[in-house]
């Protein structure tokens, strides 16, 4: 019975746990909430780990700043500015040979009014071929802007592999940028970002797909010219630049960006710096600055609103996303996402674990100690695997199912100690031949009934019964025979009184029924019963035999008869002797 009780509620645990994972994997609303969760566990071991990483010294940030953007609006009174100023600063950072120089700023329309500063700035993109610019793509229809229809130089070499069309990355119209700059460089890349459900930017695309063609980041497109590396491969749900350069691509085809800290882990220089420097022909700064390095320039100033939310830091400026996504390129650093059946398996072994500890421990401090630990442990190992082998594992799958095995367990435990408890009670209070209760429960309930009686004035009765001649009857049939016939009696004494009487074996052949809430009257009538029904049964022996038996009977009453226990007992023997003087087979009630 407990073993099956057993077996029935660990497949309860395994069905619940089941349920919940099919909950988590087939409704859209908890999916969002268990990837809200877990996408926090995230960030928030990003928050921690970014502290420990070191950013590409060769990456720097020229900023148009709060203080620049002052600065501008001073010196020009306008954003943005008139785009000599890009050309300037182009040709002076040039002089410090950087590797790359990145633009985060668009340049869509050609501006009317300063069509020289347009010129000057197609010149020197033509002039440096390390200079890169920026273009968006969208899902404008052609109605509101026609598409623009670009060069095959701009394209994305594929070797080998293809990536499926969707949402993030498959794109049908663009933002591209001006028709001057378009013919004067190869260098463009796209610059679109996309965010979790919850704003957050943790993921972004490398690789995009418009009309059928593939384009790159413009993180991917530099990263590719400092590498050395003109076409790319896509294979086992990577992107394969070279042996060391792979990024691990998602069901989206997005890569997970693994961040190096908040805002300003790389060096900003503020462009009002840089064309002050220019004013004075300050080349050591310019040197100082941009020797080698690759710049990528973009705004910061929060009143220009390229701001983007991170896992590490609410507010970091899009330029320093895109600085980031080229620093996991070059240092190989992304963060890949361990696949379902990995983190099932990680589950189910901490539940196995926290489920033996609960079964073998009988502290329930101790239990609970135990599964904050485990649940704190893991927690480290998922820092680690993170910090290590930019491992995302899921955290929240096992935690929740840790938590979960533990309750249940804990009910199981309860259930069950419950079950022994009343296992171990009813054979405290049963006899063990007739299934009857036993003589002590017999002595207990009549304390209670007599309480009773004395508090809330609440009658009961008792009947005593003996079967007659039961001496001869073993001599003749066998004690064997004598132990069935006491087992049938007790059976014709339970299906012969209330649920609410309690029949007892008071000892030997004798038993016992207190009737609760019976008064003489009814007393008698259910001693009649009782001995009508033995006279007419038909016992069985161990031989299959049938014989007749009779029993004689004693009926007690509180109040009338006695007021203590003993003396209700007394009275009811009395009554059951002068039933047995009486000639036996018969009840007697009074004395
Ligand atoms: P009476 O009609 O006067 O009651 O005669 P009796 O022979 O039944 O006398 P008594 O009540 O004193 O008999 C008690 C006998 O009941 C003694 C014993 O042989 C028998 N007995 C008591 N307990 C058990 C039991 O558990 N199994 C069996 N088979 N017999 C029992
Ligand atoms: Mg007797
Ligand atoms: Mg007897």
């Amino acid at each position: 019975m407990r073993k099956k009780l057993t077996y029935f509620i660990y497949i309860l645990i395994i069905v619940s746990i089941f349920s919940f994972l099919f909950w988590i994997g087939h409704f859209k609303g908890a999916q969002e909430f268990y990837n809200r969760i877990e996408q926090s566990s995230f960030d928030v071991r990003q928050s921690f780990i970014s502290n420990y990483k070191k950013p590409n010294k060769d990456i720097v940030i020229l900023s148009v700043d709060d203080a620049t953007y002052e600065y501008i609006m001073d010196k020009y009174g306008q954003w943005p500015i008139t785009r000599g100023v890009w050309s300037n600063i182009i040709e002076n950072i040039e002089k410090a040979n950087p590797k790359a120089i990145a633009f985060d700023l668009l340049f869509i329309k050609p501006n009317l009014k300063e069509v020289k500063g347009d010129l000057a700035l197609i010149q020197s993109v033509k002039k440096h071929q390390n200079v890169y610019l920026p273009m968006t793509f969208d899902y404008y229809s052609a109605d509101i802007r026609k598409p623009s229809v670009l060069d095959d130089k701009f394209k994305l070499k594929i070797t080998n592999g293809d990536l499926k069309d969707n949402h993030y990355t498959t794109y049908t119209n663009s933002t591209a940028i001006m028709k001057g700059l378009m013919d004067a460089t190869d260098n463009v890349g796209v610059v679109n970002v996309t965010r979790d459900n919850d704003g957050i930017m943790r993921a972004l695309a490398p690789v995009f797909k418009y009309h059928s063609d593939y384009y790159p980041n413009l993180s991917l497109k530099v990263a590719m010219d400092y590498l050395n590396v003109n076409s790319i491969e896509i294979k086992n749900n990577k992107i394969i630049l070279d042996k060391d350069h792979q990024m691990p691509i998602d069901s989206t085809n997005r890569v997970i960006l693994n961040w190096y800290g908040s805002s300003h882990t790389y060096l900003h220089v503020p462009v009002w710096e840089v064309l002050k420097a220019i004013k004075e022909n300050n080349q050591e700064f310019i040197k100082n600055n941009f020797e080698n390095k690759i710049v990528y320039i973009g705004t910061t100033a929060i009143s220009l609103y390229d701001i983007k939310s991170t896992p590490v830091d609410y507010n970091m400026a899009g330029v320093e996303t895109h600085a980031t996504f080229l620093n996991n390129i070059l240092d190989n650093n992304f963060i890949k996402k361990t696949d379902y059946k990995y983190d099932f398996i990680v589950s189910l072994i901490i539940a196995i674990v926290v489920g033996y500890i609960v079964l073998k421990t009988n502290s329930v401090p101790k239990t609970f100690v135990a599964l904050i630990a485990i649940i704190v442990a893991y927690w480290g190992a998922n820092i680690f695997l993170m910090h290590q082998y930019n491992l995302w594992c899921s955290f929240v799958l096992p935690a929740i199912i840790g938590i979960m095995t533990f309750v249940l367990v804990y009910c199981e435990k309860y259930i069950l100690k419950t079950k022994d408890y009343e296992q171990t009670y009813k054979l405290a209070v049963t006899d063990g031949l007739t299934q009857l209760f036993n003589h002590r429960y017999f002595q207990e309930q009549m304390s209670a009934n007599i309480s009773n009686f004395e508090r809330y004035g609440n009658k009961f009765s008792l009947i005593l019964i003996d079967i007659d001649f039961f001496k001869k009857f073993n001599d003749t049939y066998g004690h064997q025979s004598g132990d069935a016939v006491l087992i049938q009696v007790a059976n014709i004494l339970k299906k012969n009184s209330r649920t609410s009487d309690i029949v007892c074996r008071y000892g030997g052949e004798e038993m016992s029924i207190i009737l609760t809430n019976t008064n003489k009257k009814e007393a008698i009538i259910t001693a009649n019963k009782i001995c009508f029904a033995v006279r007419n049964n038909q016992f069985t022996l161990t031989n299959n035999k049938k014989v007749n038996v009779t029993i004689s009977v004693g009926v007690a009453t509180v109040g009338e008869n006695g007021k203590t226990p003993q003396e209700m007992i007394e009275y009811s023997d009395k009554c059951l002797y002068k039933a047995k003087e009486q000639g036996r087979d018969q009840v007697v009630f009074e004395v």
